[in-house]
C-alpha cells in the first residue's frame, strides 16, 4: 500500500525526523489560507500523488509570492501529473501540500528496503539526491551506500554516521543526520514499511539535516496489525478494477496487454503471463483466483477483466488440485453467460475431475477454445487476440 508525501511527512515527525511545516489542501482557496499561516516569504506547492518524479512532471513549484501560491495551486490542482511513476495518461492531482521553501545546500539520498537475501532492513544512501536514484544505480552504482541493519540492535550510532560521512554530509552535521537516520528506520521498523524513501534528505545553508520528501510503501500483509496506517489509504489514487478485485478477494493487478487472464495460483498466474508473452502476447493482467475459485468469484473476476476496453482475448488456466476442474467449469460457463462474453475465450484446465470440466465445456455451446498444453493455450489465445 502507498500513501501521499504529507502523511509519510507525518509518520517520520512522529519518530523525530525534521520535515518542513506544511499544511496538506484540497482546493486554491486553502492553499493560499494555508501559505499565510505557514508564513514567511517562500513557499513550495507540491502535488500530492502516489507517484515520484512530480518535481520534472512540474508538479512541484516554488511561490514566492502567495500571487504565486495561487497561480501554481490554480495550475497545479485538477493536472493530469505525468512522470515516469505513472502510467503515460497521468495521475490527476486532486491534493496539495503547501510547505514552507527550504534553504537547500546540499542534496542527498537515503531510503530503507528490506533485503531478502541477507534477511534485514538495509539502509540505501547517496550524495547524489533529489534525483533519479534508478539513473544514479545504473549510471554511478559505486555512489550508492549500503548498510545491513541488525534487527535486535537497530541502527548503530556509529553506522549512522559512516554512511552520513560517506554521503558527504558536513562534521557538524553528523549528529543531526544520526537522528534523521535512526528515525527513519524506526518509522519503517514500526510501520511494517516496505520502502521508506527520503529523496532528498537536504542540508541546509545553517547545517540543518531535513526531509524534503517522503515515500512510503507498506507490507499488505500486515496492514492487519497497522490501522493508523490502513487509515492513510487513498482510494483516489487506486486502481478503480484492484478496488473491485480486492473486495472478491482477488489477487489482480491492471497490465499494458489486451489478453486477460484468469489463473489459480499466483506461480502459475506468473508462467501463464510469461507463456503468453513467449507466443509474442501481451498479458492486460495478473490474476489469482485463489484457491476456492467459486462460481461467484470467476463471474466477478471477468467483469472485472471486462472493464477494460482494450481487452482482446481470454485465456483461463487452471490446475485442479483441490479445487476440481469440474467446478471450475461451472464457474466458467456461468460466468461467461452472466456477463455475455464477447471476447474469445481460451481454456485449459487440468487435474481433478479434469475430463468431466472438459466434457461439460463442451456440451455448454459456448464457443470455448479448448487447449492441453501450457504452449497450445497460450499459442491460441494470441492468435484469439489477434483476430486470427
Ligand atoms: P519528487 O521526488 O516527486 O520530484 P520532491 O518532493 O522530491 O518531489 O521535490 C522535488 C524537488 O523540489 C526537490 O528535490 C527539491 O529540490 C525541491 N523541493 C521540494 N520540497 C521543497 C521545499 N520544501 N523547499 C525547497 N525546495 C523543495
Ligand atoms: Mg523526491
Amino acid at each position: 500500500m502507498k500513501i501521499h508525501e504529507y502523511q509519510g511527512k507525518e509518520i517520520l515527525r512522529k519518530f523525530g525526523v525534521t520535515v518542513p511545516r506544511g499544511i496538506p489542501c484540497l482546493s486554491v482557496a486553502e492553499a493560499v489560507k494555508a501559505a499565510e499561516i505557514l508564513g514567511g516569504s517562500v513557499w513550495v506547492v507540491k502535488a500530492q500523488i502516489h507517484a515520484g518524479g512530480r518535481g520534472k512532471g512540474g508538479g512541484v513549484k516554488v511561490a514566492k509570492s502567495l500571487e504565486q501560491v495561487k497561480e501554481y495551486a490554480t495550475q497545479i490542482l485538477g493536472m493530469q501529473l505525468i512522470t515516469h511513476q505513472t502510467s503515460p495518461a497521468g495521475q490527476k492531482v486532486r491534493r496539495l501540500l503547501i510547505e514552507e521553501g527550504a534553504d537547500i545546500k546540499q542534496e542527498l539520498y537515503v531510503s530503507m528496503v528490506t533485503d531478502r537475501i541477507s534477511q534485514r532492513v538495509v539502509l540505501m544512501a547517496s550524495s547524489e539526491g533529489g534525483m533519479d536514484i534508478e539513473e544514479v544505480a545504473h549510471s554511478h552504482p559505486e555512489l550508492i551506500h549500503q548498510i545491513a541493519i541488525d534487527p535486535s540492535i537497530g541502527l548503530t550510532d556509529a553506522e549512522a554516521d559512516m554512511i552520513s560521512t560517506k554521503i558527504g554530509v558536513p562534521a557538524g552535521s553528523i549528529a543531526d543526520a544520526r537522528v534523521q537516520l535512526q528515525g527513519l528506520y524506526k518509522a519503517y521498523w514500526e510501520t511494517d514499511a516496505s520502502l521508506a524513501e527520503i529523496n532528498p534528505l537536504i542540508v541546509t545553508g545553517s547545517g540543518k539535516v531535513i526531509a524534503l520528501d517522503a515515500k512510503f510503501n507498506f507490507d499488505a500483509n500486515a496492514l492487519f496489525r497497522q490501522p493508523e496506517i490502513v487509515a492513510y489509504r487513498d482510494l483516489d489514487e487506486e486502481d478503480p478494477a484492484e478496488i473491485e478485485a480486492s473486495k472478491f478477494d482477488l489477487a489482480y493487478i491492471s497490465l499494458d496487454g489486451n489478453i486477460g487472464c484468469l489463473v489459480n495460483g499466483a506461480g502459475l498466474a506468473m508462467a501463464t503471463m510469461d507463456t503468453i508473452k513467449l507466443f509474442g502476447g501481451e498479458p492486460a493482467n495478473f490474476l489469482d483466483v485463489g484457491g476456492g475459485a467459486t462460481a461467484e468469484k470467476v463471474t466477478e473476476a471477468f467483469k472485472i477483466m471486462l472493464r477494460n476496453p482494450g481487452l482482446k482475448a481470454i485465456l483461463v488456466n487452471i490446475f485442479g488440485g483441490i479445487m476440481k476442474c469440474d467446478v471450475i467449469a461451472e464457474g466458467v460457463i456461468t460466468a461467461s453467460r452472466a456477463v455475455s462474453l464477447q471476447v474469445p475465450l481460451v481454456v485449459r484446465m487440468k487435474g481433478t475431475n479434469e475430463d468431466l470440466g472438459k466434457k461439460m465445456l463442451a456440451e455448454s455451446g459456448l464457443p470455448i477454445i479448448a487447449a492441453d498444453t501450457m504452449e497450445e493455450a497460450a499459442k491460441k489465445v494470441v492468435a484469439a487476440a489477434n483476430g486470427q
